[in-house]
């Protein structure tokens, strides 16, 4: 077994700690079925020991009294970090989610480097302003840290939605508890140690691995935190907040999303039916921002849907340990078998499978991961729940349109809002459309194109909040007004 992944404990105040009750969960390598680890399968005792140190960390240890700049050390060492262990980074998210290592390398592990390093710039701008006011006094703000911070992250990006969560509550000032995905918790305790080498103080970031149920629960409802910044499904998104509104925590909330994807019959349409493979096969569809609902003008959409045909087959699906694998295995079977429920429906519904379908054959070990073949429908109802639904995995929808009002209202047609996308030539059409779209962000042109100074997040049931950009402090911080008497002198008499 790889040092990478060895059975690692629980990371609190500084420490690996094994779980108060001592019970581990399994931890599967989807490429093969088999057992990888083991993992802590923590509880409420743990997320409150966890708690108190952040707590302490907070209230007494030097990280929120330490200059923005000297954070910034810290945060900018952790990016270093990152770089220089990249390799055991890759090996984690590859056999913990079935990531390929291509993928791994190149999006997960260096986006989370760039978070890091962005967020060591951020961490020296909290300043405040002073306010024109016409009371004899010296009003300013101070933009201060809101305290500990309770982060719960989803299985599908592990390493990246945790970096974008802790390295912007850290620059803030703040302390954290992180609570990783059950199903993949092996790079939050990675990262946990490897932010104590970078020379984060003790208590300063505590990582709980365990249930949603257990360790997810008791975090929102745990007095000593300050704030919830949860990234997850729309359904426990919604739980979630709820119990956090109960105990008055502020949230964000990073939610499921269902992404249209629209192209225009004056678009490159080479150009956007790759953009639109990404779309949907990206991490294998287990991707919040996908683009699984694609709207074609009427005029080019039998030839946009028999391109697809012919392409998504062909499209590199295995070991996620092949360089050249685009698409690897679904991070679980209860993914997997979702998903599978979705096609099947699909059929039920009236829908035309034009590939894919099924599972693909695989020998060897891959015979028992979780694959999925990339699956394209056509002539679903616009009321389908496949359309509709986050069916998160490799399956992409195709619906046509007459003209422009049309593709925004089917685009705009279900309850999420996270990310949206487009495709023509036509400059006036890309801002007036771009405009249109119920999204927290919209590409033009291409898809998935992130940069962590571009802040995204939903709108309607994909959440509220934003991450990434100057905008991620904004919710790590709250402002401080002081406002300094400046009486006026008496005047002398003369
Ligand atoms: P999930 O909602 O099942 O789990 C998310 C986290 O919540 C996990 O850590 C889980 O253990 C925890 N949790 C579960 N029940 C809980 C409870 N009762 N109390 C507290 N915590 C609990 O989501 P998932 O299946 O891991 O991830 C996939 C979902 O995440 C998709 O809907 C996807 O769109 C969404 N997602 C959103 C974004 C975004 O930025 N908006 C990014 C990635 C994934």
């Amino acid at each position: 077994m790889s040092a990478t992944y060895e059975d690692r404990q629980l990371f609190i105040d500084g420490r690996d700690t094994a779980s108060a009750a001592g019970r581990r969960m399994d931890v599967i390598d989807p490429s093969t079925g088999n057992v990888l680890t083991t993992a802590p399968l923590g509880d409420a005792a743990d997320i409150d020991a966890a708690v108190v140190a952040a707590r302490r960390a907070f209230d007494e240890g030097p990280w929120p009294r330490m200059s923005g700049r000297d954070r910034a050390r810290v945060l900018h060492r952790v990016a270093d970090l990152i770089r220089e262990r990249a390799d055991e980074l890759v090996e984690i998210e590859s056999r913990d989610v079935g990531k390929p290592v291509t993928l791994a390398r190149h999006v997960d592990v260096e986006t989370a480097a760039q978070q890091y390093e962005y967020c060591s710039a951020l961490a020296q701008t909290l300043d405040g302003s002073v306010r024109d006011t016409p009371i004899p006094a010296l009003a300013y703000t101070r933009r201060e840290p809101l305290g500990v911070v309770g982060a719960i992250t989803p299985f599908n990006f592990p390493l990246i939605l945790s970096s974008t969560k802790i390295a912007a509550a850290l620059a803030a000032g703040n302390t954290v508890v992180h609570k990783p995905a059950d199903d993949t918790p092996l790079s939050a305790l990675f990262m946990a140690r490897l932010l104590a080498d970078a020379g984060a103080p003790e208590g300063v970031l505590n990582v709980v691995t365990g249930t949603g149920p257990e360790a997810g629960d008791a975090l929102l409802r745990h007095p000593g935190v300050d704030k919830i910044a949860f990234t997850g499904s729309t359904a426990v998104g919604r739980r979630a907040a709820s119990v956090a509104g109960e105990h008055l925590k502020p949230v964000t909330m990073e939610l499921g999303g269902n992404g249209a994807h629209l192209v225009f019959a004056d678009a490159d349409i080479e150009s956007a039916v790759g953009a639109v493979i990404k779309a949907f096969v990206f991490n294998t569809g287990q991707f919040c921002m996908a683009g699984p609902r694609l709207l074609v003008a009427a005029e080019v959409h039998d030839a946009v849907v028999e391109v697809l045909r012919q392409a998504v087959p062909g499209v590199p699906l295995g070991d996620p340990r092949d360089p050249a694998t685009v698409i690897g295995p679904m991070a679980g079977d209860q993914h997997r078998k979702k998903v599978e429920e979705y096609v099947a429906l699909a059929r039920q519904e009236g829908g035309r499978i034009v590939t894919g379908g099924g599972r693909p054959e695989l020998t060897g070990d891959l015979a028992g991961g979780f694959y999925v073949e990339p699956t394209v429908i056509t002539g679903l109802p616009a009321d389908s729940r496949v359309v509709n639904e986050e069916v998160f995995g490799p399956v992409l929808t195709v619906q046509s349109f007459a003209d422009e009002d049309e593709a925004v209202a089917l685009a705009n047609s279900t309850a999420y809002g996270l990310a949206a996308g487009l495709h023509t030539r036509d400059l006036a059409r890309a801002h007036r459309v771009a405009g249109r779209l119920d999204a927290g962000i919209v590409w033009v042109n291409d898809w998935a194109m992130l940069d962590p100074a571009v802040p995204f997040g939903g709108v309607k049931q994909s959440g509220f909040g934003r991450e990434y950009g100057p905008e991620a402090l904004e919710a790590y911080t709250k402002t401080r007004s002081v406002v300094i008497s400046l009486p006026t002198p008496p005047q002398e008499e003369s």
